[in-house]
């Protein structure tokens, strides 16, 4: 409820008076923080700014002791005002002491206070401080009340913007941008790119809060949604033709809900509803911009915090076309980088892509839109970097290393040479793999290795011609569900699995059904919570379980490989009874197709991949039952060490060329040659050129890996005898001379050969 007499749009007139007097800067936060109180009805209205230290340091207050003002002190994260600037959220309690992160500041007397109520002041996504109201009674404050604080936080967020109060505090409110910033994060996909900061948000500032003519602004608006409207169908039908298909699909799906949202009346409603309270057009925008993301931010759902960045998005496009600046490409002819904070997938074709090298991302992971799109770009990009966008500016250089997920901003001359190095490196040995793609993958001595290709969306199929792989050996089919935003219908999935036949143009394809559950979550399905998701409702197990999920997916496979071999294989199978299950599902279904009269695939293979160690003792049931197996080294490797795959902690602790893993990878190929079941092998360790060698020693042919290491694996294929590495590599497991590690042999083993590693 907000105070007497009051309103947003009272506030508003307030506040533009108080901006327009002729005060001193510290004069005028105090008129201003009165203002708000009185309209607030609270008997404390207090101003946080943050200084380049990352400490919020009180400014001004109504209400609390005076002489706090510029001693006051709480850093980023901590108290409840610090919370508010990490988090870039609202805080609204009814009793501040009993929230977890309370802080008491004794010089401010504000122990008779009990309500709170602080926002951020953001700008350009950043909180420069922290605007708060208190009061003596419990109350929450209503969600108008918040609203109005938010509002009253733009216009101080300008004033700090403008520097007006940069000699107030004893520090400086400036950051820091001119020493050598280096930082991890995580590698969202590979390639090295160097060139320019562009930064994609910070851009937007919108420089005339108040609103002058209520009609005006409503004009100014609707014309600018049109053109954006306008836009963004004249960037979906660009992309339609560009990528023929090809690999357009997995970000067209994601466009067209983008496009979706730019036609939301609810969205436009609310920009309308805060020009009313006397809002500029753009600042109107940028409010309910911060609204939206605060609400959705909350939300552990991972659909609807995807959806956010497409608003953010939106949001951005709007306020560049009503405040005329266009998108920025960087300098003329310089390759850049683009940093973001977060990003929409749209947002990124809108740059040049000729001389864009890299993302930078601060809030997105391995399966988030942009980055998906980024991968189809073959662009290099590392995510994850919290506080990066601040510490950029435009035009800095920036080498962004997603081989390592590294960045470094501003880098000094010797880091600069070496990657400029790495990046001629790389370029040289693309060269020579190029030159060995359509060159037989045949050891010295004559044996012949498949070499085949993980992938898992229509992007990477591009891929299968580029690299020479000899067909897919996985195709993660969970990855379409992932970044799908609702449950893909039966056609939609037979249409999909066709495309993958149709652009392997007759190499075969392994496609493995639904791997979810654990961490591959779908956004539109409910799953459980368990302690331990990587051990359990997943994969087989919930196909086991949800019946209807898997017959759609056997029905489109069926459907999609009419005339053509279907080879399917079975994840996290535990017992081989999981498989005689699965047989009973799929004899149904061919049933189905025969009864309606469908034609059926020319072969149909049903194979298990082997990722649980009981299949270990299961091995001779498993070969009878099925047409193949395929076995899983990440997985496998990860429950036979009882070691998580994705623990950063145990990344370099337990090696999986070591004598006890090997030996049970050399059992799988004796029961598959005892009963002529053909092998297959994916995982990492097949595209790591030491790791192949050890598995081509213990007897595996077939082993798929991503693009990237096929060139590698088959330069290594060409220069190896098999006779000598299998005989080195068994002698070897079977005995430790001389104390060597596993590792130690197999490096010896290349030199000798003079193979490549
Ligand atoms: C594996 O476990 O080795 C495997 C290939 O499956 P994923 O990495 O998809 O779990
Ligand atoms: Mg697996």
């Amino acid at each position: 409820m907000l105070g007497q007499g009051t309103g947003p749009r009272v506030l508003l007139k307030y506040l533009r008076e108080a901006m327009a007097e002729p005060l001193g800067p510290q004069e005028r936060l105090d008129r201003i923080v009165q203002q708000i109180a009185a309209a607030m009805g609270a008997q404390v209205c207090s101003v946080y700014v943050r200084r380049a230290d990352d400490v919020l340091e009180l400014f001004g207050t109504y209400g609390l002791k005076a002489e706090a003002v510029h001693l006051s002190q709480l850093r980023v994260g901590q108290g409840l005002v610090g919370t508010i600037a990490a988090a870039g959220r609202p805080l609204n309690l009814a009793e501040a002491e009993k929230h977890p992160a309370f802080a008491y500041l004794p010089e401010t007397g504000e122990e008779l206070y009990k309500s709170f109520l602080g926002v951020p002041m953001k700008r350009a996504g950043r909180a420069l401080g922290v605007l708060v109201v208190q009061t003596t009674e419990t109350k929450a404050y209503e969600e108008e009340d918040v609203e109005a604080l938010e509002t009253a936080a733009m216009v101080l967020s300008d004033l700090v913007a403008s520097g007006d109060l940069k000699g107030l505090s004893q520090q400086g409110t400036e950051l820091d941008q001119s020493g050598t910033v280096s930082l991890s994060g995580a590698k969202l996909a590979p390639g090295i790119g160097i060139g320019q900061v562009v930064l994609h948000e910070p851009r937007v500032v919108v420089e005339h809060l108040f609103g002058d003519d209520e009609e005006t602004e409503m004009s100014r608006l609707a014309i600018a949604v049109q053109s954006v409207r306008a836009s963004v169908d004249e960037m979906i039908s660009r992309n339609f033709n560009r990528t023929d298909g090809a690999d357009g699909d997995d970000h067209m799906e994601v466009l067209e809900s983008y496009r979706m949202f730019a036609n939301d009346r609810g969205w436009v409603r609310r920009i309308e509803a805060a020009i009313s309270q006397g809002l500029t057009a753009e600042a109107a925008t940028e409010k309910v911009s911060q609204e939206n993301r605060s609400r959705l931010m909350r939300s552990s759902d991972p659909y609807l915090r995807e959806r956010l960045t497409d608003l953010d998005d939106l949001s951005r496009r709007l306020m560049k076309q009503l405040m005329g600046d266009s998108a920025t490409t960087g300098n003329e002819g310089e390759s850049f980088v683009v940093v973001a904070r977060t990003m929409g997938p749209a947002e990124l074709l809108d740059y040049d892509n000729a001389k864009l090298r890299g993302l930078i991302i601060e809030e997105a992971t391995v399966s988030s839109h942009v980055v998906i799109v980024a991968r189809a770009l073959g662009i290099a990009v590392v995510g994850q970097v919290s506080g990066f966008v601040a510490r950029a500016e435009n035009g800095d250089r920036v080498i962004v290393d997603g081989d390592d997920g590294v960045i470094h901003l501003r880098p000094p001359e010797d880091v600069n040479e070496s990657y400029l190095e790495r990046v001629k490196f790389r370029a040289k040995r693309e060269a020579r793999f190029d030159a060995l793609r359509d060159k037989p993958a045949v050891t010295r001595d004559g044996v012949d290795i498949e070499l085949l290709l993980n992938a898992g969306l229509t992007v990477d199929l591009a891929q299968l011609e580029h690299s020479g792989a000899a067909g897919i050996g996985l195709f993660r089919t969970e990855l379409h569900f992932m970044i799908a935003s609702r449950l893909p219908r039966v056609e939609e999935q037979t249409q999909f699995y066709k495309s993958v036949l149709d652009a392997a143009g007759g190499k075969p394809v392994t496609f493995r059904t639904l791997d979810i559950g654990g961490d591959k979550v779908l956004p539109y399905l409910r799953t459980v919570t368990e302690d331990n998701p990587a051990l359990g409702w997943r994969a087989i197990r919930l196909a086991i379980d949800r019946p209807g999920l898997m017959r759609m997916q056997l029905r489109a496979l069926l459907q999609a490989s009419v005339g053509r071999q279907l080879k399917i294989k079975l994840p996290m199978v535990t017992m081989v009874t999981e498989i005689d299950n699965v047989r009973a599902t799929l004899d149904k279904e061919i049933a189905a197709q025969k009864k309606f009269g469908h034609e059926l695939p020319s072969e149909i293979l049903l194979g298990s991949m082997i990722e649980v160690p009981t299949l270990m003792w299961q091995l001779d049931e498993l070969m009878q039952r099925v047409d193949f197996v395929s076995v899983g080294t990440n997985d496998l490797f990860q429950f036979m060490a009882a070691s998580d795959r994705s623990s950063s902690y145990l990344a370099n602790r337990f090696n999986a060329l070591s004598r006890p893993f090997l030996r049970a990878l050399r059992e799988i190929v004796r029961a598959c040659e005892r009963h002529n079941t053909p092998l297959q092998l994916c995982g990492e360790l097949a595209g790591d050129t030491l790791s192949a060698l050890a598995l081509f020693g213990v007897g595996y042919r077939s082993i798929s890996m991503p693009p990237t290491s096929i060139g590698p694996i088959k330069e290594m294929v060409r220069s190896m005898n098999m006779g000598v590495v299998t005989d080195t590599v068994n002698a070897a497991i079977d005995e430790s001379i001389g104390g060597q590690t596993m590792t130690e042999v197999l490096r010896d083993l290349a030199d000798h050969q003079g193979i490549p590693l």
